[in-house]
Protein backbone atom coordinates (compact mmCIF):
# COMPACT_ATOMS: atom_id res chain seq x y z
CA UNK A 1 0.00 0.00 0.00
CA UNK A 2 2.82 2.46 0.73
CA UNK A 3 5.13 1.33 -1.93
CA UNK A 4 1.93 2.90 -4.25
CA UNK A 5 1.81 5.98 -2.61
CA UNK A 6 5.76 6.48 -3.40
CA UNK A 7 5.19 4.46 -6.89
CA UNK A 8 3.76 8.32 -7.86
CA UNK A 9 6.36 10.24 -6.45
CA UNK A 10 9.63 8.39 -8.02
CA UNK A 11 11.57 11.05 -8.57
CA UNK A 12 12.90 13.48 -5.06
CA UNK A 13 14.67 16.32 -5.75
CA UNK A 14 18.38 15.50 -5.43
CA UNK A 15 19.88 18.19 -3.74
CA UNK A 16 22.98 18.18 -5.99
CA UNK A 17 22.03 16.97 -9.50
CA UNK A 18 25.36 17.99 -10.74
CA UNK A 19 27.31 15.53 -8.28
CA UNK A 20 24.83 12.93 -7.12
CA UNK A 21 24.07 12.02 -11.34
CA UNK A 22 27.31 13.00 -12.84
CA UNK A 23 28.16 10.91 -15.71
CA UNK A 24 30.17 7.78 -14.01
CA UNK A 25 33.10 7.92 -16.62
CA UNK A 26 33.70 11.71 -15.00
CA UNK A 27 34.01 10.73 -11.78
CA UNK A 28 37.51 8.95 -11.55
CA UNK A 29 38.95 12.39 -12.94
CA UNK A 30 37.26 14.05 -10.31
CA UNK A 31 38.33 11.80 -7.38
CA UNK A 32 41.85 11.76 -9.03
CA UNK A 33 42.25 15.58 -8.73
CA UNK A 34 40.69 15.93 -5.28
CA UNK A 35 43.16 12.50 -4.03
CA UNK A 36 46.27 14.77 -5.55
CA UNK A 37 45.43 17.43 -3.69
CA UNK A 38 44.84 16.05 -0.77
CA UNK A 39 48.07 14.17 -0.59
CA UNK A 40 49.83 17.64 -1.45
CA UNK A 41 47.61 18.75 2.18
CA UNK A 42 48.83 15.85 3.71
CA UNK A 43 52.90 16.13 2.69
CA UNK A 44 52.57 20.39 3.40
CA UNK A 45 51.28 19.61 6.98
CA UNK A 46 53.44 16.96 8.40
CA UNK A 47 52.79 14.70 10.76
CA UNK A 48 51.80 10.93 10.89
CA UNK A 49 50.50 10.58 7.91
CA UNK A 50 53.16 12.61 6.24
CA UNK A 51 55.58 10.20 7.57
CA UNK A 52 53.88 7.78 6.04
CA UNK A 53 53.39 8.79 2.57
CA UNK A 54 57.64 9.74 2.71
CA UNK A 55 57.92 6.19 3.62
CA UNK A 56 55.63 4.60 0.75
CA UNK A 57 57.93 6.87 -1.67
CA UNK A 58 55.41 8.95 -2.00
CA UNK A 59 56.83 13.05 -2.37
CA UNK A 60 53.45 14.54 -4.22
CA UNK A 61 50.20 14.33 -5.22
CA UNK A 62 51.12 14.01 -8.59
CA UNK A 63 52.73 10.75 -7.86
CA UNK A 64 49.48 8.79 -6.94
CA UNK A 65 46.58 7.31 -8.88
CA UNK A 66 43.73 5.52 -8.37
CA UNK A 67 44.79 2.71 -9.95
CA UNK A 68 47.28 2.27 -6.66
CA UNK A 69 45.46 3.57 -3.93
CA UNK A 70 45.87 0.28 -2.65
CA UNK A 71 49.67 1.08 -2.02
CA UNK A 72 49.13 4.24 -0.28
CA UNK A 73 49.01 4.01 3.70
CA UNK A 74 45.86 3.42 6.00
CA UNK A 75 44.49 4.85 8.92
CA UNK A 76 42.85 4.09 11.59
CA UNK A 77 40.88 4.67 14.96
CA UNK A 78 44.46 4.45 16.56
CA UNK A 79 46.28 7.27 14.30
CA UNK A 80 43.35 9.48 16.32
CA UNK A 81 43.94 8.62 20.14
CA UNK A 82 47.46 8.55 19.74
CA UNK A 83 47.42 11.94 18.28
CA UNK A 84 44.30 12.92 20.46
CA UNK A 85 42.92 15.72 20.58
CA UNK A 86 44.89 17.98 17.68
CA UNK A 87 47.44 16.04 16.50
CA UNK A 88 46.48 15.06 13.12
CA UNK A 89 45.26 18.71 12.12
CA UNK A 90 46.33 19.88 9.05
CA UNK A 91 45.36 23.44 8.77
CA UNK A 92 46.00 25.92 12.14
CA UNK A 93 44.74 25.19 15.43
CA UNK A 94 42.68 28.45 15.29
CA UNK A 95 41.03 27.75 11.88
CA UNK A 96 38.72 25.07 13.71
CA UNK A 97 35.15 26.41 14.81
CA UNK A 98 34.04 22.89 15.90
CA UNK A 99 34.93 19.46 17.67
CA UNK A 100 32.53 16.39 17.59
CA UNK A 101 33.50 12.92 18.64
CA UNK A 102 32.38 10.33 20.64
CA UNK A 103 32.98 9.12 24.76
CA UNK A 104 34.88 6.14 22.92
CA UNK A 105 34.75 2.74 24.02
CA UNK A 106 37.21 1.91 26.94
CA UNK A 107 37.45 5.63 28.00
CA UNK A 108 39.35 6.83 25.45
CA UNK A 109 37.82 9.89 23.62
CA UNK A 110 37.74 10.08 19.64
CA UNK A 111 37.86 13.96 18.59
CA UNK A 112 37.47 15.22 15.39
CA UNK A 113 37.81 18.54 14.04
CA UNK A 114 36.04 21.04 11.69
CA UNK A 115 37.06 24.32 9.91
CA UNK A 116 34.61 26.05 8.82
CA UNK A 117 34.78 24.28 5.26
CA UNK A 118 34.41 21.22 6.59
CA UNK A 119 30.42 22.33 8.46
CA UNK A 120 29.64 23.52 4.72
CA UNK A 121 30.66 20.30 3.29
CA UNK A 122 28.82 18.07 6.42
CA UNK A 123 25.79 20.55 5.65
CA UNK A 124 26.05 19.44 2.36
CA UNK A 125 25.93 16.03 2.54
CA UNK A 126 23.17 15.58 5.22
CA UNK A 127 20.52 18.27 2.60
CA UNK A 128 20.99 14.85 0.16
CA UNK A 129 20.67 12.44 2.14
CA UNK A 130 17.42 14.64 3.36
CA UNK A 131 16.28 15.56 -0.26
CA UNK A 132 16.80 11.72 -1.16
CA UNK A 133 14.86 10.71 1.76
CA UNK A 134 11.78 13.00 0.14
CA UNK A 135 12.26 16.48 1.87
CA UNK A 136 12.30 19.16 0.16
CA UNK A 137 12.20 23.38 1.73
CA UNK A 138 9.63 23.48 4.19
CA UNK A 139 9.87 19.50 4.75
CA UNK A 140 9.07 19.18 8.59
CA UNK A 141 11.64 17.14 10.06
CA UNK A 142 11.77 15.97 13.24
CA UNK A 143 15.05 15.47 14.84
CA UNK A 144 15.40 13.23 17.65
CA UNK A 145 19.24 11.89 16.90
CA UNK A 146 20.94 13.22 20.19
CA UNK A 147 22.73 17.28 20.17
CA UNK A 148 25.97 17.64 21.75
CA UNK A 149 29.70 15.93 20.38
CA UNK A 150 27.69 12.95 18.82
CA UNK A 151 27.24 13.59 15.21
CA UNK A 152 23.81 12.32 14.52
CA UNK A 153 22.02 15.61 15.73
CA UNK A 154 23.85 18.57 14.71
CA UNK A 155 25.07 17.15 11.43
CA UNK A 156 20.95 16.37 10.24
CA UNK A 157 19.88 20.15 11.89
CA UNK A 158 22.92 21.32 9.43
CA UNK A 159 21.74 19.58 6.47
CA UNK A 160 18.11 20.22 6.86
CA UNK A 161 18.34 23.99 7.17
CA UNK A 162 21.08 23.99 4.06
CA UNK A 163 18.01 21.94 2.76
CA UNK A 164 15.52 24.51 3.16
CA UNK A 165 13.61 22.01 5.58
CA UNK A 166 11.94 23.35 8.94
CA UNK A 167 14.03 21.14 11.48
CA UNK A 168 13.12 20.57 14.89
CA UNK A 169 15.83 19.92 17.34
CA UNK A 170 14.49 17.85 19.69
CA UNK A 171 17.20 15.07 20.35
CA UNK A 172 17.38 11.99 22.06
CA UNK A 173 15.19 11.19 25.15
CA UNK A 174 11.96 12.69 26.91
CA UNK A 175 9.92 10.48 24.51
CA UNK A 176 6.20 12.27 25.72
CA UNK A 177 7.22 15.58 24.73
CA UNK A 178 8.20 14.10 21.67
CA UNK A 179 5.03 12.13 20.88
CA UNK A 180 3.28 15.65 21.91
CA UNK A 181 5.76 17.89 19.19
CA UNK A 182 4.68 14.90 16.55
CA UNK A 183 0.97 15.68 16.92
CA UNK A 184 1.34 18.93 16.85
CA UNK A 185 3.73 20.03 14.40
CA UNK A 186 2.56 16.80 11.81
CA UNK A 187 6.21 16.12 10.72
CA UNK A 188 7.27 14.15 7.63
CA UNK A 189 10.78 13.54 8.06
CA UNK A 190 11.67 11.90 11.09
CA UNK A 191 15.78 10.85 11.75
CA UNK A 192 17.04 9.25 14.71
CA UNK A 193 18.45 5.85 15.77
CA UNK A 194 16.50 2.49 14.77
CA UNK A 195 16.17 1.19 18.35
CA UNK A 196 15.00 4.77 19.80
CA UNK A 197 12.28 4.63 16.48
CA UNK A 198 10.97 1.41 17.84
CA UNK A 199 10.26 3.18 21.22
CA UNK A 200 8.52 6.27 19.39
CA UNK A 201 6.74 4.21 17.40
CA UNK A 202 5.33 2.02 20.54
CA UNK A 203 4.94 5.51 22.41
CA UNK A 204 3.43 7.50 19.68
CA UNK A 205 0.60 3.72 19.24
CA UNK A 206 -0.17 3.99 22.39
CA UNK A 207 -1.18 7.59 22.16
CA UNK A 208 -3.84 6.44 19.74
CA UNK A 209 -1.60 8.81 17.07
CA UNK A 210 -2.73 7.01 13.53
CA UNK A 211 -2.55 8.31 9.97
CA UNK A 212 -6.08 9.41 10.60
CA UNK A 213 -5.97 11.34 13.90
CA UNK A 214 -2.16 12.97 12.47
CA UNK A 215 0.62 10.51 12.23
CA UNK A 216 2.25 12.28 9.10
CA UNK A 217 5.45 10.63 8.89
CA UNK A 218 6.23 9.37 5.03
CA UNK A 219 10.02 8.62 5.68
CA UNK A 220 12.68 8.32 8.62
CA UNK A 221 15.99 8.44 8.20
CA UNK A 222 17.64 5.82 10.68
CA UNK A 223 21.12 5.89 11.41
CA UNK A 224 24.05 5.54 14.39
CA UNK A 225 23.65 1.36 14.45
CA UNK A 226 23.93 -1.24 12.63
CA UNK A 227 20.58 -2.36 11.44
CA UNK A 228 18.50 -5.17 9.57
CA UNK A 229 16.14 -5.69 7.08
CA UNK A 230 13.85 -7.03 9.64
CA UNK A 231 14.09 -3.96 11.74
CA UNK A 232 13.15 -2.13 8.86
CA UNK A 233 9.84 -3.70 8.26
CA UNK A 234 9.24 -3.86 12.07
CA UNK A 235 9.87 0.49 11.48
CA UNK A 236 7.93 0.69 8.89
CA UNK A 237 5.18 -1.49 10.02
CA UNK A 238 5.12 0.64 13.30
CA UNK A 239 5.51 4.15 12.39
CA UNK A 240 3.89 3.70 8.66
CA UNK A 241 6.99 5.07 6.66
CA UNK A 242 9.60 4.47 4.18
CA UNK A 243 12.51 3.44 6.47
CA UNK A 244 15.83 4.47 5.13
CA UNK A 245 19.61 4.25 6.32
CA UNK A 246 22.27 6.82 6.57
CA UNK A 247 25.95 5.79 7.27
CA UNK A 248 28.72 8.22 8.41
CA UNK A 249 30.65 8.28 11.16
CA UNK A 250 32.57 11.73 13.05
CA UNK A 251 36.19 10.81 11.89
CA UNK A 252 35.11 10.82 8.08
CA UNK A 253 32.76 13.56 8.91
CA UNK A 254 29.56 12.12 10.39
CA UNK A 255 26.11 11.30 8.95
CA UNK A 256 25.91 11.83 5.50
CA UNK A 257 29.04 9.57 4.15
CA UNK A 258 26.50 7.56 2.94
CA UNK A 259 22.35 7.22 2.45
CA UNK A 260 19.57 5.16 0.93
CA UNK A 261 17.58 6.98 -1.41
CA UNK A 262 13.56 6.56 -0.84
CA UNK A 263 12.94 5.35 -4.89
CA UNK A 264 15.07 2.26 -4.40
CA UNK A 265 15.87 1.62 -0.29
CA UNK A 266 18.41 -1.34 -1.44
CA UNK A 267 21.52 0.30 -0.46
CA UNK A 268 22.59 3.57 0.45
CA UNK A 269 24.65 5.81 -2.09
CA UNK A 270 28.29 7.07 -1.24
CA UNK A 271 28.95 10.74 -1.78
CA UNK A 272 32.01 9.21 -3.24
CA UNK A 273 32.91 12.63 -5.13
CA UNK A 274 33.84 13.81 -1.32
CA UNK A 275 34.54 9.93 0.24
CA UNK A 276 36.63 7.82 -1.85
CA UNK A 277 35.43 4.19 -0.65
CA UNK A 278 37.24 1.05 -0.61
CA UNK A 279 36.14 -2.77 0.95
CA UNK A 280 39.20 -4.13 1.82
CA UNK A 281 39.97 -7.71 3.83
CA UNK A 282 39.54 -6.53 7.50
CA UNK A 283 42.60 -9.18 8.06
CA UNK A 284 45.18 -8.53 5.41
CA UNK A 285 43.84 -5.12 4.41
CA UNK A 286 43.84 -6.23 0.23
CA UNK A 287 41.15 -4.32 -1.70
CA UNK A 288 37.84 -7.21 -2.12
CA UNK A 289 36.16 -7.26 -5.59
CA UNK A 290 32.60 -4.86 -5.50
CA UNK A 291 29.86 -7.46 -3.37
CA UNK A 292 31.96 -8.89 -1.41
CA UNK A 293 31.47 -7.94 2.61
CA UNK A 294 35.13 -6.26 4.15
CA UNK A 295 35.94 -3.81 6.30
CA UNK A 296 34.97 0.36 4.52
CA UNK A 297 37.49 2.18 3.85
CA UNK A 298 37.20 6.06 3.15
CA UNK A 299 39.72 9.12 1.50
CA UNK A 300 38.12 12.01 2.71
CA UNK A 301 39.18 13.83 -0.27
CA UNK A 302 37.87 17.36 0.43
CA UNK A 303 38.09 17.34 4.31
CA UNK A 304 40.31 20.06 5.70
CA UNK A 305 41.25 20.11 9.28
CA UNK A 306 41.35 16.43 9.65
CA UNK A 307 41.62 15.09 6.24
CA UNK A 308 42.57 11.27 6.48
CA UNK A 309 43.97 8.84 3.83
CA UNK A 310 42.20 5.36 3.44
CA UNK A 311 40.75 5.27 7.10
CA UNK A 312 39.81 1.62 7.69
CA UNK A 313 36.56 2.17 9.95
CA UNK A 314 36.25 -1.67 10.99
CA UNK A 315 32.41 -1.42 9.85
CA UNK A 316 31.29 -4.47 7.20
CA UNK A 317 29.45 -4.28 4.41
CA UNK A 318 29.80 -4.70 0.11
CA UNK A 319 30.06 -2.15 -2.64
CA UNK A 320 27.36 -2.48 -5.33
CA UNK A 321 27.99 0.04 -8.32
CA UNK A 322 25.43 0.02 -10.69
CA UNK A 323 22.27 2.67 -12.18
CA UNK A 324 19.85 3.33 -9.89
CA UNK A 325 15.96 3.99 -10.28
CA UNK A 326 16.41 7.87 -8.75
CA UNK A 327 18.62 8.75 -10.94
CA UNK A 328 21.83 8.76 -9.22
CA UNK A 329 25.48 7.23 -10.44
CA UNK A 330 27.33 7.00 -6.76
CA UNK A 331 28.16 3.45 -6.04
CA UNK A 332 26.08 1.81 -3.26
CA UNK A 333 27.17 0.44 -0.27
CA UNK A 334 24.87 -2.31 1.27
CA UNK A 335 23.86 -2.00 5.17
CA UNK A 336 26.60 -2.26 7.56
CA UNK A 337 25.98 -6.15 8.65
CA UNK A 338 28.74 -5.63 11.58
CA UNK A 339 32.07 -4.12 13.46
CA UNK A 340 34.91 -6.09 12.86
CA UNK A 341 35.75 -6.30 16.33
CA UNK A 342 32.06 -7.21 16.97
CA UNK A 343 32.38 -10.16 15.32
CA UNK A 344 31.76 -12.84 17.91
CA UNK A 345 33.37 -16.61 18.33
CA UNK A 346 31.18 -18.86 19.65
CA UNK A 347 32.78 -22.14 19.80
CA UNK A 348 35.30 -21.54 16.97
CA UNK A 349 31.88 -20.17 14.68
CA UNK A 350 32.41 -16.74 13.70
CA UNK A 351 29.10 -14.60 13.60
CA UNK A 352 28.17 -11.11 13.66
CA UNK A 353 25.31 -9.85 15.92
CA UNK A 354 22.94 -8.59 13.02
CA UNK A 355 22.68 -12.52 11.69
CA UNK A 356 21.49 -13.24 14.90
CA UNK A 357 19.20 -10.78 14.87
CA UNK A 358 17.51 -11.58 11.50
CA UNK A 359 16.71 -14.67 12.60
CA UNK A 360 15.19 -13.26 16.05
CA UNK A 361 13.05 -10.57 14.17
CA UNK A 362 12.43 -13.26 11.53
CA UNK A 363 9.74 -14.48 14.57
CA UNK A 364 6.83 -11.74 14.70
CA UNK A 365 6.30 -12.58 18.56
CA UNK A 366 9.82 -10.80 19.37
CA UNK A 367 10.15 -7.61 20.18
CA UNK A 368 13.16 -5.28 18.58
CA UNK A 369 14.85 -4.73 22.55
CA UNK A 370 16.58 -7.98 22.65
CA UNK A 371 20.16 -8.70 24.05
CA UNK A 372 23.01 -10.82 23.67
CA UNK A 373 25.18 -12.47 26.31
CA UNK A 374 28.50 -14.09 25.87
CA UNK A 375 28.32 -15.84 29.51
CA UNK A 376 32.60 -17.20 29.73
CA UNK A 377 31.86 -17.84 34.13
CA UNK A 378 32.25 -20.96 33.62
CA UNK A 379 35.11 -21.09 31.35
CA UNK A 380 33.20 -21.61 28.51
CA UNK A 381 32.19 -19.34 25.98
CA UNK A 382 28.27 -19.71 25.80
CA UNK A 383 26.36 -17.48 23.70
CA UNK A 384 22.46 -16.14 25.41
CA UNK A 385 20.10 -14.20 23.36
CA UNK A 386 17.63 -12.65 26.00
CA UNK A 387 14.50 -11.91 23.98
CA UNK A 388 11.21 -9.41 24.85
CA UNK A 389 7.76 -10.52 23.67
CA UNK A 390 6.34 -7.60 21.54
CA UNK A 391 3.84 -5.92 23.98
CA UNK A 392 0.08 -5.54 22.63
CA UNK A 393 0.43 -2.06 22.05
CA UNK A 394 3.11 -2.46 19.64
CA UNK A 395 1.62 -5.56 18.24
CA UNK A 396 -1.47 -4.02 18.01
CA UNK A 397 -0.41 -0.62 15.49
CA UNK A 398 -2.06 0.69 13.22
CA UNK A 399 0.19 -0.11 10.27
CA UNK A 400 1.31 -3.96 11.71
CA UNK A 401 1.29 -5.93 8.52
CA UNK A 402 1.96 -2.66 6.29
CA UNK A 403 4.93 -2.48 5.76
CA UNK A 404 6.69 -1.12 2.45
CA UNK A 405 9.79 -3.16 2.22
CA UNK A 406 8.36 -6.56 4.23
CA UNK A 407 10.85 -8.58 5.81
CA UNK A 408 11.55 -10.41 2.14
CA UNK A 409 14.80 -8.84 1.67
CA UNK A 410 17.75 -10.46 3.10
CA UNK A 411 18.45 -12.59 -0.24
CA UNK A 412 21.34 -12.82 -0.81
CA UNK A 413 22.86 -12.33 3.16
CA UNK A 414 23.36 -16.36 3.25
CA UNK A 415 21.77 -16.75 6.80
CA UNK A 416 18.26 -18.68 5.75
CA UNK A 417 15.89 -17.04 8.29
CA UNK A 418 13.38 -19.09 9.90
CA UNK A 419 15.21 -22.17 7.85
CA UNK A 420 13.95 -25.41 8.80
CA UNK A 421 10.76 -23.88 10.56
CA UNK A 422 8.41 -21.27 8.48
CA UNK A 423 8.95 -17.89 9.46
CA UNK A 424 5.84 -16.72 11.89
CA UNK A 425 3.83 -20.08 10.54
CA UNK A 426 0.53 -20.21 12.28
CA UNK A 427 1.54 -17.49 14.99
CA UNK A 428 -0.85 -15.02 15.36
CA UNK A 429 -0.37 -11.20 15.76
CA UNK A 430 2.09 -10.55 18.73
CA UNK A 431 2.45 -14.15 18.82
CA UNK A 432 0.52 -14.73 21.57
CA UNK A 433 -0.19 -18.32 20.10
CA UNK A 434 2.92 -19.65 21.61
CA UNK A 435 4.11 -20.52 24.61
CA UNK A 436 7.58 -19.12 26.34
CA UNK A 437 8.80 -22.19 25.88
CA UNK A 438 7.48 -23.29 22.68
CA UNK A 439 8.95 -19.69 21.48
CA UNK A 440 12.12 -20.92 23.07
CA UNK A 441 12.34 -23.70 20.99
CA UNK A 442 11.46 -22.36 18.15
CA UNK A 443 13.95 -19.98 18.06
CA UNK A 444 17.31 -22.05 19.35
CA UNK A 445 15.82 -24.36 16.46
CA UNK A 446 16.42 -21.76 13.72
CA UNK A 447 19.43 -20.37 15.37
CA UNK A 448 21.01 -24.11 15.27
CA UNK A 449 19.86 -24.51 11.28
CA UNK A 450 20.46 -21.53 9.89
CA UNK A 451 23.84 -20.42 11.83
CA UNK A 452 25.04 -23.83 12.90
CA UNK A 453 25.41 -22.19 16.23
CA UNK A 454 23.69 -23.35 19.74
CA UNK A 455 22.28 -20.11 21.45
CA UNK A 456 20.39 -20.80 25.01
CA UNK A 457 16.97 -18.53 24.36
CA UNK A 458 15.34 -16.65 27.39
CA UNK A 459 12.12 -15.33 27.31
CA UNK A 460 11.75 -12.10 29.63
CA UNK A 461 8.87 -10.02 30.16
CA UNK A 462 8.24 -6.89 28.07
CA UNK A 463 10.72 -3.70 29.54
CA UNK A 464 13.26 -6.13 31.40
CA UNK A 465 16.25 -5.92 28.75
CA UNK A 466 18.67 -2.64 29.37
CA UNK A 467 17.84 0.40 27.46
CA UNK A 468 20.00 3.67 27.30
CA UNK A 469 17.99 6.75 27.12
CA UNK A 470 19.04 8.57 24.02
CA UNK A 471 18.55 5.07 22.40
CA UNK A 472 21.29 3.77 20.82
CA UNK A 473 21.23 -0.38 21.46
CA UNK A 474 23.44 -1.73 23.86
CA UNK A 475 22.93 -5.26 22.56
CA UNK A 476 25.60 -7.41 23.42
CA UNK A 477 26.76 -8.12 27.04
CA UNK A 478 30.39 -10.01 27.93
CA UNK A 479 29.78 -11.73 31.02
CA UNK A 480 33.51 -13.21 32.72
CA UNK A 481 33.92 -14.74 35.94
CA UNK A 482 32.89 -13.09 39.16
CA UNK A 483 30.67 -10.35 37.43
CA UNK A 484 27.71 -9.31 39.17
CA UNK A 485 24.74 -9.58 37.49
CA UNK A 486 22.98 -7.14 35.09
CA UNK A 487 20.34 -6.00 35.98
CA UNK A 488 17.16 -6.81 33.77
CA UNK A 489 19.20 -9.92 32.71
CA UNK A 490 18.76 -13.39 33.57
CA UNK A 491 21.47 -14.18 36.21
ZN1 LIG B 1 18.92 5.60 -5.64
Amino acid sequence: MLAMQFANDSRPVMFDPDAEAMPAEQLPALQTRRLRALVDRLLAAGGVQAGRLAAAGVTGGADVSLDDLAELPTTDKGDLWDNYPFGLLAVPREQVVAVHGSSGTGGRPTLVSYTKGDLALWSRMCARALAAAGARPGTIVHNAYGYGLFTGGLGIHQGAIELGATVVPVSGGMTARQVKLIADLRPEILTCTPSYAIRLGEALTEAGLTLETGLSFTAGVFGAEPWTEEMRARIEDLLGLRALDIYGLSEVIGPGVASECIVAADGLHVNEDHFLVEVLDPSTGEPLPDGTPGELTFTTLTKEALPLLRYRTGDIAALRPGSCPCGRTLVKMSKVTGRKDDMLVIRGVNVYPSEIERVLLGEPAVAPDYALVIDARNGGRDLIAVCERITERAAGSPFAGRSASGAGGTAGSGVGVGAGVGVGGGVGVGGAARSDDELREVLEHRLREGLGLRVRVTIVPPGSVPRTEVGKAMRVHRWSAGDPPVPGLPA
